[in-house]
């Protein structure tokens, strides 16, 4: 792969805040996992940049690459150092920037998903030590990829040098923003006059996400469905006129999933394996997940899973108020995720009325999580909003059927209507519609050879990372080529 036609490797810097297996909260981890090391693959010369997190196992610390980073800003000059550490098998290197007076915190983001009060500083200081290790370390990339708002100052640095290079800022999630008050802005290292401050400053407030869509050379979301459904009001969290003036330069490229990582036939977290044409284990991990979860042991009732953060995106508001009908269908549910005080209490409420049918188990937990995709008959994704959604494909990997609402990547990765179905979708978050599309899926689940005709089209989804890998490469391609214009 060779940026310009020319004959050396094209070279790229990944940065993210989250990066699976290191530290994760969410999908941007699984994505900043396993992207870079699938353009490994076709030949691009890839490092990945993150903060060292207290969340990264000290096993996975590396080796120490600098002893000393300095990270200047014009009101302050601070110290970190740096790890080396290594991702995938081609062994994509991963600079972990160690600074424990931000980063080593018992979260990533905040306290409750939240900001902690020196979000805006931490953040900055992250920009801006990405930009201090490419010449410490020699690095020179054709092309700097950054990731959601803990990264939107770097397109907007990188804008402002003169030697600033290409950037591309993939949006996971416009919903998180990076908003703080104006008043910050000395302590980023931002003077109110400058024309820094004419790039991050949105309807009175700092925006770190409006900072990257202002000054990225290109833009991408992570499905094509949400690249456009963000330039309407209705998803445009505030953001859709910017993002309308850059039409031209956003494209949707639909997330992958790392097959080797996600796969029924050898996950190391199942009691049983299983593959399309091979599926008993797949009723030896339901009836596993049964006896783990204290449901009785019933092949006839489908078991329902929803794997998620608990917050008002995910639109489990709304599931909690059908499951009373839904458990007569009937079905057990098994939810796993963390999130709003508020929803995590109704979710356990729902557990002590219902304790024969629903088994809720508030906590992160990878492996249960992978028990879950495994042993359930059907997963549901009731989203609000979803840029991408990496659940209903690692449900459809692990022969579980989706029931989702018809929004970003779940509209472009599951069909109903079609001849070739891949799961149940609803319009709209209607509690009714939600409750029709379960009731669908049950009616489907009891129609045996129905069942096993959809259960073995998911599992033959190619969400593998080949396709879109080869999306970003040509993406990468377009900012340098795109570089000069716009400076
Ligand atoms: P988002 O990035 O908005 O959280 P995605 O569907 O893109 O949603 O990705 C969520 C990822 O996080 C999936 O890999 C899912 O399995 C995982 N996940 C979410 N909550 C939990 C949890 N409580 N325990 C384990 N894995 C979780």
């Amino acid at each position: 792969m060779s940026p310009g036609g020319s004959r050396q490797p094209m070279r790229v810097l990944f940065v993210a805040n989250e990066v699976a297996p290191f530290a994760k909260v969410g999908g941007l981890a699984d994505v900043a996992g396993s992207l870079p090391p699938a353009l490994a693959e076709l030949g691009v010369d890839v490092s990945v940049v993150m903060p060292l997190h207290q969340q990264v196992p000290t096993d996975a610390h590396g080796e120490s690459a600098l002893d000393a980073l300095e990270v200047t800003a014009p009101h302050e000059t601070r110290r970190a150092s740096v790890l080396e550490a290594e991702l995938g098998d081609a062994g994509v290197p991963v600079y972990l920037i160690r600074y424990g007076p931000y980063f080593d915190r018992p979260e990533v983001y905040g306290p409750g998903g939240g900001d902690y009060p020196d979000s805006p500083q931490r953040y900055a200081f992250f920009a801006r030590a990405a930009l201090a290790l490419i010449p410490a370390l020699g690095l020179d990339p054709h092309v700097i990829h950054c990731h959601d708002w803990p990264t939107g100052l770097l397109p907007a640095f990188e804008r402002l040098s003169p030697t600033g290079r290409p950037t591309v800022y993939t949006i996971h999630n416009l919903g998180y923003q990076g908003q703080f008050d104006l008043d910050v802005a000395p302590r980023i290292g931002i003077d109110p006059a400058s024309q820094a401050m004419r790039l991050v400053q949105f309807e009175g407030r700092i925006n770190y996400m409006a900072a990257a869509i202002r000054s990225a050379t290109v833009l991408s979301t992570v499905s094509v469905r949400y690249a456009h459904e963000i330039q309407t009001p209705d998803f445009g969290e505030g953001l859709d006129g910017l993002l309308r003036g850059r039409a031209a330069d956003l494209y949707g490229i639909l997330n992958g999933i790392d097959d080797a990582q996600w796969d029924p036939a050898t996950d190391p977290a199942l009691p049983a394996h299983f593959s399309r044409g091979a599926m008993a284990g797949k009723q030896v991990c339901k009836a596993a997940l049964q006896r783990e979860m204290g449901l009785p042991l019933d092949p006839d009732v489908p078991v329902v899973g929803a794997i998620t953060r608990l917050v008002w995106q995910k639109g489990l508001d709304v599931l909690a108020q059908v499951l009373p009908r839904a458990v007569k269908l009937p079905i057990q549910f098994v939810l796993l995720g963390t999130g709003e005080p508020a929803l995590e209490d109704s979710y356990r409420l729902l557990a002590r009325r219902y304790p024969e049918q629903m088994a809720i188990n508030i906590r992160y937990d990878d492996g249960l999580a992978r028990r879950i995709y495994a042993g359930s008959d059907i997963f549901v994704m009731p989203s609000r909003y979803e840029p991408c959604g990496l659940g209903q494909m690692m449900s459809m990997a692990y022969g579980t059927v989706p029931v989702v609402q018809a929004t970003g990547g779940l509209a472009d990765t599951v069909v109903e209507a079609s001849a070739e179905p891949t799961g149940f979708v609803f319009y709209g978050l209607a509690a009714d519609d939600l409750l029709f599309a379960l009731e669908r899926a049950v009616l489907a689940f009891r129609d045996r050879p129905r069942w096993e005709k959809l259960v073995a089209r998911c599992m033959a989804q190619d969400f593998s990372w080949t396709e879109s890998a080869r999306r970003y490469v040509d993406l990468y391609e377009t900012a340098i080529a795109r570089h000069g214009c716009r400076r």
